[in-house]
């Protein structure tokens, strides 16, 4: 048997929607994205959303247009893909990494304000693998210390945490629709947020810094332009959006699925010994990520790529990158926790398609190979 890391959840309905707009004027920004975001803000409780090209393209989106930039400091975390602190890059601020939280891999709420100093401007949490962080504990910190709060919210479209929602205290927060996230139009990206002054400057950042869009330029009466702020080519297009609204439709029924695999390999791993992430109380995870946890973790690795499992590792730690080493001189015992978090996880195959079999399959083969 051989088990794929991941399969998208891409059916008829989307590849009708997207040949629908292939077979319209318009192929990129107009319609459809403007219903996408509509849907996606409603499905949040957020009032706005500009979808854009990347996760990475919302996060520095909204560094920019919160005004964090060169000589300015953002508290993350290195747990995490590179994408969260070069977004940080991107805006030329500089990321100041905090050690996580051991079981979650979250960032450790009660270390940030040690981190703390007069340069910094904002905090950007991720909630990893599907896991809300400690939204409550992160905005009373911002709060007393005026800072922007930006959610990395890569992994967490669905995630809710003692009551409170994704995006829900964040002053914004950033989705992926890349490849192998929990709906995804390949690539793709949004950033959410509740300041309506703030998510205009969003929709001219996106875009160059021109003050009409592509699709008004275009139906529109003839109209000049003019550029007044320098922007990015960030926006998303319609072809993508067309496949992001029918999985938006089908979120929680998708969720149901991977729930249902997660607490399947969480029974079976739990009766036999098998170290994973546990989902915190009071939590409604997102399940994007199912992580394992083996002191031998590369040769765990190998061992499943044998017995035909595709496996992932969501994360070595970013600061241990050779640019973040040069650059910012970060060696080996900056941040243990994550270290040590990082080099013991490995993520196993989680997705609606997954049959019984097949994730019967996973779970028993990571039994008999961390037991052996
Ligand atoms: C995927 C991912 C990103 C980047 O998303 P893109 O859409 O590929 O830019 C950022 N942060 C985390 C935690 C991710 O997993």
């Amino acid at each position: 048997m051989k088990v794929e890391f991941f399969k998208h959840n891409i059916g008829q309905e989307e590849i009708d929607a997207a040949t629908q707009v292939l077979h319209s004027v318009f192929l990129t920004n107009a319609s459809q994205t403007i219903v996408f975001e509509k849907r996606f803000s409603e499905y949040l409780g957020i009032a706005h959303t500009v979808a854009v090209n990347s996760c990475t393209a919302a996060l520095h989106l909204a560094l920019e247009a919160f005004g964090i930039g060169e000589g300015d400091e953002v508290i993350t975390t290195p747990m995490s893909f590179i994408a969260t602190s070069n977004a940080i890059l991107h805006a030329r601020a500089t990321p100041v990494f905090v050690d996580i939280e051991p079981d979650t891999g979250n960032i450790d709420t009660t270390r940030i304000e040690a981190a703390i100093t007069d340069k910094t401007k904002a905090i950007l949490p991720v909630h990893l693998y599907g896991n809300l962080c400690d939204m409550k504990a992160i905005r009373t910190l911002a709060d007393k210390h005026d800072l922007i709060v930006i959610e990395d919210a890569a992994h967490c479209i669905e995630g809710e945490r003692d009551g409170v929602r994704v995006g829900e205290l964040g002053d914004a927060a950033g989705f992926s629709f890349y490849a192998t996230k929990n709906i995804t139009s390949g690539e793709g990206g949004a950033l959410s947020l509740h300041d309506g002054d703030v998510a205009e400057k969003l929709l001219k950042l996106r875009l160059h810094g021109i003050n009409k869009d592509a699709a008004s330029r275009y139906t529109g009466k003839f109209q000049h332009w003019d550029m007044d702020t320098l922007g990015y080519k960030y926006n998303i297009s319609d072809i993508h959006s067309s496949l992001l609204l029918g999985q938006l439709e089908r979120i929680e029924t998708l969720l149901e699925a991977r729930e249902k695999v997660s607490q399947f390999y969480e029974r079976r791993f739990l009766e036999s010994g098998v170290r994973f992430v546990k989902v915190p109380p009071a939590t409604k995870s997102a399940r994007h990520l199912f992580v394992i946890q083996t002191d031998n973790r590369d040769d765990t690795i190998l061992k499943l790529q044998q017995t035909n499992i595709g496996v992932a590792v969501n994360y070595n730690p970013i600061h241990l990158n050779s640019y973040y080493r040069e650059a910012f001189g970060y060696k080996e015992g900056d941040f243990p926790l994550a270290e040590q978090f990082g080099a013991s996880v490995i993520s196993i195959p989680l997705y609606p398609k997954l049959t019984e079999e097949a994730y019967e399959y996973v779970a028993q083969s990571v039994i008999d190979t961390v037991r052996s």
